[in-house]
């Protein structure tokens, strides 16, 4: 069997940790490296059933410990940025997937393009920093950018076959989160847990909360924009509750192609990682019969204000995307941390896209500078 080598970057995470499921039930592909940030426990057990070459955690002290864990096994232990990139650009690995969350993905996701690798991209962050980068270097080392954002892998099979063939727009749904309906002064006494409950997805705490303020869309418009080149004004987002209608594309004969499907994150992943080929994950698919009704409207801009602010993020370009995408996650951090209140988290973000200089075409040195200035 020919196999394919895959090196997963954030394995122990919701999204990474779905991927490994639908390894464990596909034995055509083969797991080359792991990596998490600190959780060696769970580590340490993918390690000995998937058997990768390599696993990397985030600090010294993790990987000491780990490596004593795995003193009977031939698994190589690396740690830091650099073993990112290790894992990132291993010979054998065919396909990197970025399931490792936040600013830290863009240098491997580089290293690995840079290196020949397709990428199954979950890490949208990086795209929102340095889409424009990352989509041109994908272009010129000829590799796949593949989408495991549910929104994207959505308007990528609804682009099969069509591609450049008269897109008018592209439709993203959004679930609205767990504040959906709720005013301005409501959402001043927000909980941490209230807003970590989302309604219909079971992600990882950063994503959860970018649901919650509906910077999540925002951040995916922006993903969008570089993942299909369109501008932002053929980007229309809908508030979609039943999270059915994961996404869609309108063509300018007026068709509409969307996919539809039961929320579950298994399906994108499997999608991207054996592209163009569908494989049967689960058993859990939708009746349509059983749904009575898929209600669609539009949001609400002066409420979740961090969603219009993403918006004139990539209308104004630059380094503007990443300015907001950094202050944003300090801002979830803070409000993860109960440093800061819901609120604050929009209101961090305007005060960074008002205070840092506008630079029209960053290098990714500019790029990875703007999480320090916006500290
Ligand atoms: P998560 O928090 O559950 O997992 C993140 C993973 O990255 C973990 O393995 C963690 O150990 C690792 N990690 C975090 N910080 C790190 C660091 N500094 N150094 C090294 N490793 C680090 O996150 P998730 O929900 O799986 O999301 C991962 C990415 O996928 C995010 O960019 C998110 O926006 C995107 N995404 C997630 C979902 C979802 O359903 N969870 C859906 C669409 C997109
Ligand atoms: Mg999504």
């Amino acid at each position: 069997m020919n196999k394919k080598n895959i090196t997963i970057l954030g394995s122990t995470g919701s999204i990474g940790t779905q991927s490994l499921s639908i390894i464990r039930n596909n034995k055509d592909i083969n797991v080359s490296a792991l990596t998490c940030g600190r959780n060696i426990e769970l580590l340490e057990k993918q390690a000995r059933e998937f058997k990768p070459k390599l696993v990397v955690v985030s600090d010294y002290k993790s990987a000491l410990s780990i490596k004593q864990s795995l003193k009977d096994t031939e698994v190589k232990v690396n740690y830091g940025m650099e073993g990112l990139i290790e894992a990132a650009t291993l010979e054998e690995t065919q396909l990197v997937l970025t399931a490792i969350v936040g600013m830290v993905g863009i240098l491997p996701t580089i290293s690995a393009i840079n290196a020949g690798k397709n990428i199954a991209l979950a890490n949208k962050e990086t795209l929102v920093c340095a889409g424009e980068i990352i989509m041109n270097l994908a272009r010129k080392k000829g590799v796949s950018i593949l989408p495991v954002d549910s929104e994207h892998s959505a308007v990528f099979q609804s682009l099969q076959g069509n591609e450049g063939n008269r897109l008018k727009k592209i439709i993203l749904t959004a679930s609205g989160g767990p504040f959906f309906g709720k005013t301005k002064e409501e959402l001043h006494s927000v909980t941490l847990d209230e807003a970590l409950n989302h309604p219909n997805w079971s992600m990882g705490k950063k994503i959860t909360i970018d649901s919650a303020t509906m910077i999540n869309k925002g951040l995916e418009v922006i993903e969008a924009c570089h993942l299909f080149n369109v501008s932002p004004s053929k980007i229309e987002v809908l508030i979609h509750r039943e999270s059915i209608l994961h996404s869609a594309v309108e063509y300018e004969d007026g068709a509409v192609m969307g996919q539809l499907g039961v929320p579950d994150m298994r399906v994108p992943i499997a999608y991207a990682m054996f592209y163009p080929e569908r494989r049967v994950i689960g058993d859990n698919f939708l009746s349509l019969s059983d749904i009575t009704s898929l209600t669609f409207k539009q949001p609400d801009l002066d409420t979740f204000v961090g969603l219009k602010l993403c918006i004139e993020a990539i209308e104004r370009g630059g380094n503007v995307p990443a300015i907001v995408n950094a202050a944003n996650e300090i801002a979830v951090e803070r409000f993860l941390n109960n440093q800061i209140g819901f609120l604050d988290i929009p209101e961090f973000i305007q005060s960074r896209m008002d205070s840092i200089a506008y630079k029209e075409n960053p290098e990714i040195e500019d790029i990875l500078d703007i999480y320090e200035m916006v500290k």
